[in-house]
């Protein structure tokens, strides 16, 4: 199964993700994950990759392709993989075909959800990670049952240097101009599944899973 998320900054894309993984047994990739352990990491990508991230601004095209492209071919996608984040504008969208056209491979579902831009910003401004495994809370939507602990891991939860209301405002303005075109990119696909972001967090992951099952209309 070929899965690509999309939806604006704090649709909750991340949260949906790690729990379709799960049940699918496929590999999530996520560019933002990618692009934030390149940073910590201080390799000449992070370090590049960095300079657009801390405005909200998007990555350059070639450097995003690029790091998809290297994962796609790794043996963990064979049987799958969940796109989370990737691709952001038109022009990655049709890098990744012809990547898949040149494995043999196809999308089956594109799943965006869509959330207000309101919400949105209560969404992000409140988002906490885990330093340790990545795991996504909300101090009030999704909080760990310890303040400033990730439940699965035990590590320290922080606050994304980009989620602040300023940047969050930058994000928001850089997936209208750039990836909301997308949608109708997928749509004339007839690949385009748009579903309500903003019910909680079980009710969403059982919409998807009834559109991977192919019981949604
Ligand atoms: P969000 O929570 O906004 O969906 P991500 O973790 O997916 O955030 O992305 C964080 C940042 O990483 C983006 O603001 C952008 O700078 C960079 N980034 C992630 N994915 C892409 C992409 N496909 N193209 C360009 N930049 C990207
Ligand atoms: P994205 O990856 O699209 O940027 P996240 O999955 O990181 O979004 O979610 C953004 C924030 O909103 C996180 O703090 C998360 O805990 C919270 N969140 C995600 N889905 C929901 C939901 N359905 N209802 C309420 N809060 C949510
Ligand atoms: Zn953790």
């Amino acid at each position: 199964m070929n899965i690509v998320f999309m939806g604006p900054p704090g649709a909750g894309k991340g949260t949906q993700a790690e729990r379709i993984v799960a049940s699918y047994h496929i590999p999530h990739i996520s560019t933002g994950d990618a692009f934030r352990a390149a940073k910590e990491q201080g390799t000449p990508l992070g370090l590049e990759a960095k300079k657009f991230m801390d405005q909200g601004l998007l990555v350059p095209d070639e450097i995003t392709n690029g790091i998809v492209r290297e994962r796609l071919q790794e043996k963990d996608c064979e049987t799958g993989f969940l796109l989370d984040g990737f691709p952001r504008t038109i022009s990655q969208a049709e890098a990744l075909d012809d990547m898949l056209t040149g494995m043999g491979k196809e999308i089956d579902h594109v799943i965006d959800l869509h959330v207000d831009r309101s919400l949105l910003l209560a969404r992000l401004t409140g988002r906490r990670v885990c330093r340790s495994c990545g795991a996504t809370y909300h101090v009030l939507f999704n909080p760990p049952s310890q303040e400033g602990v990730c439940d699965k891991c035990g590590g320290e939860l922080y606050q994304r240097a980009d989620d602040t209301e300023e940047k969050v405002g930058t994000r928001l303005d850089e997936y209208i101009n750039k990836t909301a075109p997308l949608l109708d990119y997928y749509q004339a696909k007839g690949k385009l599944r748009q579903l309500n972001g903003e019910q909680d967090i079980d009710a969403v992951t059982e919409e998807i899973h009834s559109i991977l099952r192919g019981q949604a209309e």
